[in-house]
């Protein structure tokens, strides 16, 4: 369990390689968890870091998106040689993974013509190979133990990595539009402070109540409600829009 975080308590979060896992725009995701930690009066930093430098162990919170298959392959050999996301987890931090950076942290996941097995990190008993038909549009889910319009997550995915959940960890959520995990109805994936996900939107913003339990695990202490009617207008809009689409 992670040292709880005083009121204005400095909280890091820790955008990993975005030369790598730049391309689906989920640094949006550090960008909202700064914003609602500094709307709340703590003090967030935003810490950056590329492959060949190492990761902080100083880290709150540990954030990696989506991206290509040759970079993925790239950036989980960096991580598993870093060697912090472990730390990190052992020590109570969150690691919050999208996509590329879900299956990364997976036990395996395949690439290429030839169906190539990578070894992922093992941080969530989670494995991927490739998938009937590439996976690509409006996702909406049920985020399972929650009740509620919250409940509901809202994002887009484009993955060709079909995701299997093994015993180790639960889903997420449950599927109502698209394809999420490997069209078993589940989508991402959790166990302790590591969470898998498959959504880019940036999910973290189309999602605040998700944006706000990944601040809650990460600082050990519950977190006053914000409202802020702006977010509340762009949320019913995606969830009307992915309710609208049919795949
Ligand atoms: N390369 C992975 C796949 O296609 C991840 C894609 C992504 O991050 N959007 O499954």
């Amino acid at each position: 369990m992670a040292a709880t975080v005083p009121d204005g308590g400095r909280v890091e979060i820790v955008l990993i390689y975005q030369s790598l896992l730049g391309i689906y725009g989920d640094r949006g995701n550090a960008a909202v968890l700064a914003k609602r930690l500094a709307w709340r009066g703590f003090d967030a930093v935003v810490t950056t870091v590329e492959p060949g430098d190492r990761l902080p162990d100083s880290g709150h919170v540990y954030l990696l998106g989506g991206g290509e298959d040759a970079a993925q392959i790239t950036a989980v050999r960096e991580l598993r040689a870093d060697g912090a996301l472990h730390r990190a987890r052992d020590r109570g931090a969150v690691v919050f993974a999208v996509c590329a950076g879900y299956q990364i942290i997976g036990n395996s996941f395949t690439v290429g013509d030839r169906d190539e097995v990578i070894e992922g990190l093992g941080l969530l008993d989670v494995t991927t190979t490739r998938g009937p038909v590439r996976a690509v549009g409006e996702i909406l889910t049920r985020w399972r133990g929650r009740g509620g319009d919250e409940a509901m997550i809202t994002g887009f995915e484009n993955h060709g990595g079909y995701t299997v959940v093994g015993p180790d960890a639960e889903p997420l959520a449950d599927v109502e539009v698209g394809v999420g995990n490997c069209a078993d109805g589940t989508e991402g994936a959790v166990h302790g402070t590591v969470l898998g996900t498959y959504p880019h939107g940036p999910v973290l913003v189309r999602n605040p109540a998700l944006a706000d339990h990944v601040l809650e695990l990460a600082l050990g202490r519950e977190l006053a409600p914000l409202s802020r009617p702006e977010i509340a207008e762009l949320r019913r809009q995606r969830l009307t829009a992915a309710r609208r689409t049919s795949r």
